[in-house]
């Protein structure tokens, strides 16, 4: 058997596999609306931005999105335009972005804790987070890596509590709930993430998919500045526009997207099957029926494997393979957020964020290259025993 590369045995890769990487359409199949944009002088905010929100909404069959700069700023003025003024509960295991945007809007946060298995937040914890006086308060949840939330359960807490549901959908472009629809109808508003590391990238963007219209309307407005066209701007909106360059690639990638979509999910099984006997490591829950994008293909790394998280980090780094440890620190650790005590319990939070790993995914990667990561796994698996005792003499 081989040694792993930390070990002194062959490295896996000879340049690094990176954690993620975004598929992007050819030049040739954008280079003639590219051009046409350039020599109309129309280059943000016009027509291929309206037809790429059109061709989102039926793709994601909800009645309308709102193009942005990005889901931060999509996020930003979704609470901006609800009227939010907190509290505000979002999982502590997220991406920083979430808080962020609660916060520019001048609203509270309030944390909540995550389910273990889906790692999405666990609907009594944010019924808890909730508790006492919840006016001008909302529930903004994240589709964790790609796996749909509870949107039932939180649907009724927001119900009870007479709170708008949103959600941070930058993970779950083309994510499927467990009844069969897209993400992107549920709650008030859903926000996606067109970034590098998304599923479906514009380099930067976010679509806000609602079915509210009268919100829909009041968000282009918000990303004009507040300006609805008069200049008297009705309060101090943002400009969140999207370029028309972004939006050309952003419609052509949407025409091979659920192709992309198919071989991502075909390859996160790929990864799960051959993985799948090595003790220690577990794969998150997707409830039953539904679909993840597998934005992010995570581990758990528990005891039985024999190596700590950052241990099966090193060794994969060595191997010329990298990961990243998402989301370590959880929201509630980081500096930022210093101030806010938490009113609930994040235990899972806790042991989520020391333990999970993410493996590199990249829709458009050969298979081959996911067998190769997942032998150098099983390598460093089998030499659990030999690697305690080497970083045993490197602590020492
Ligand atoms: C990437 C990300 C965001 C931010 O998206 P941007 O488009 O970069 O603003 C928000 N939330 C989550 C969960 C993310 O992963």
């Amino acid at each position: 058997m081989d040694k792993p590369a930390i070990l002194g045995g062959p490295v896996a890769f000879a340049a690094l596999l990176p954690v993620a990487r975004p598929t992007l359409p050819e030049l040739a199949t954008m280079s003639g609306a590219l051009d046409a944009s350039l020599r109309s002088g129309m280059i943000t905010n016009g027509r291929h931005v309206r037809a790429f929100e059109e061709e989102a909404a039926a793709y994601l069959g909800v009645a309308h999105t709102v193009a942005m700069s990005s889901c931060t700023s999509g996020l930003m003025l979704v609470l901006r335009c609800t009227g939010v003024t907190g509290p505000v509960v979002v999982p502590s295991f997220t991406f920083m972005a979430g808080g962020h945007a609660v916060r520019w809007a001048g609203a509270a946060v309030r944390f909540a804790d995550s389910d273990p298995r889906r790692y999405t937040v666990d609907v009594r914890s944010a019924a808890a987070a909730l508790a006492g006086d919840a006016s001008g308060g909302a529930i903004l949840a994240t589709h964790t890596f790609g796996v749909p939330c509870d949107a039932a359960g939180l649907g009724a807490v927001a119900e009870e509590r007479g709170v708008p549901l949103l959600f941070d959908a930058a993970h779950a472009f083309g994510s499927r709930y467990p009844d069969g629809t897209m993400v992107g109808g549920a709650g008030l508003a859903e926000v996606f993430s067109l970034s590098p590391t998304k599923p479906l990238s514009t380099g930067e963007g976010g679509l806000v998919a609602t079915n509210d219209a009268a919100l829909a309307a009041e968000l282009r407005v918000a990303r004009e500045y507040g300006n609805p066209g008069d200049y008297d701007s009705r309060y101090a909106g943002l400009n969140a526009r999207m370029a028309e360059a972004a939006a050309v690639l952003g419609r052509t990638g949407l025409a091979d997207f659920p192709e992309w979509l198919d071989r991502r999910r075909a390859l996160a099984a790929r990864y799960r099957a051959n993985l799948a006997d090595v003790p220690g490591l577990a794969f998150q829950q997707v409830p039953p029926g539904a679909l993840s994008t597998y934005k992010d293909l995570t581990v758990r790394v528990g005891p039985e494997l024999g190596l700590t998280r950052a241990q099966l980090a090193g060794c994969l780094r060595a191997e010329n393979v990298d990961t990243r440890a998402y989301f370590d620190p959880p929201l509630h650790r980081q500096t930022a957020y210093r101030d806010v005590a938490p009113v609930v319990p994040l235990d899972h939070t806790d042991r989520l964020s020391a333990a999970v790993l993410t493996l590199p995914l990249h829709s458009h990667m050969r298979p081959d290259v996911i067998d190769r990561v997942c032998a150098a796994i099983r390598t460093i698996a089998a030499s659990a025993g030999d690697l305690a005792v080497h970083f045993g003499q490197e602590a020492a």
